[in-house]
């Protein structure tokens, strides 16, 4: 029956012109070499992953990133996304599933250290205290043994009292490091505890003030630099050895004052006063 034959041979032929993948699909599959193994060229074929190719999956945790997990995984974070079919990374949220692919096994995960400001130098003035803190993360935030560290030096000598200094005290200190850089910043006062039967709350009694100057600044020169700060209170004690700064409620704006006082005197107000 030559017929049938003739109609076979012909489909074969229009078939591997128009095919491209007809010759690699005649030809054996190489052996799977993760990622880098060759696509296959037939659709059906190529969305589904071989059997045997190492993957695992995970779930991902608040705060971890695809740079965590390529990391830990050690593969390019390129290599992530397409095997999960990310199209916007930033949208990842907590709780979505993920393949690593061409590993085998779940592994503890690597994060990428914190960035955080270099350290700075600091001096108790009363105790003779020095220690170096760092204040801030790469970001600006308060980093949180920064604030530790910095309540233990600025706390209360004479209550013998620490308390938790506000972190965006910490964050405007880092301001004034990068600004004076180099130089030390020696504490006055931090922390101080409300004395009985006195009128009006200082910023101190709460954590949110600090009594300080910086080595080899004029005084005048840190209190122009702080009033800059939104947010903020700024005393400027010219008799005095000192500049206050204090964070206010966010919204509520700068406040700034001048006291002629000489240390252990009452206030004495001048002009400038906010
Ligand atoms: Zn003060």
């Amino acid at each position: 029956m030559p017929r049938p034959i003739i109609v076979v041979g012909l489909a074969v032929f229009v078939w591997a012109g128009d095919a491209p993948g007809y010759r690699e699909l005649a030809e054996p599959v190489p052996a799977a070499r993760s990622s880098e193994a060759p696509r296959p060229r037939r659709p059906s074929a190529s969305r589904r992953p071989a059997r045997h190719a190492p993957r695992v999956q995970i779930t991902l945790d608040a705060g971890v990133t695809l740079v965590d997990l390529a990391r830990t995984y050690e593969i390019p974070v390129a290599r992530i996304i397409a095997a999960n079919g990310i199209r916007e990374p930033r949208s990842l949220h907590a709780g979505r599933k993920l393949v690593i692919p061409g590993v085998s096994k779940r592994r503890p995960l690597r994060r990428r250290p914190i960035c955080k400001s270099p350290a700075v130098e600091f001096l108790r003035v009363a105790t003779d205290e020095q220690v170096r803190v760092v204040l801030t993360r790469c970001n600006g935030e308060a980093d949180p043994a920064g604030v530790e560290r910095l309540s233990h030096l600025a706390r209360s000598l004479r209550a013998d009292a620490e308390l938790t200094l506000h972190p965006r005290l910490l964050e405007m200190l880092q301001k004034v490091a990068t600004h004076f850089s180099g130089r030390r910043l020696e504490v006055i006062s931090g922390y101080r505890p409300h004395k009985q039967g006195r009128v009006g709350v200082s910023n101190h009694t709460r954590g949110r003030a600090i009594d300080f100057r910086v080595a080899g600044v004029p005084n005048e020169t840190l209190r122009d630099f702080c009033r800059a700060f939104d947010d903020a209170g700024v005393g400027y004690y010219p008799n005095s050895v000192f500049v206050h700064l204090d964070v206010r409620d966010q919204g509520s704006g700068k406040a700034f004052w001048v006291d002629y006082s000489r240390p252990g005197e009452a206030p004495r107000y001048g002009r400038g006063r906010g």
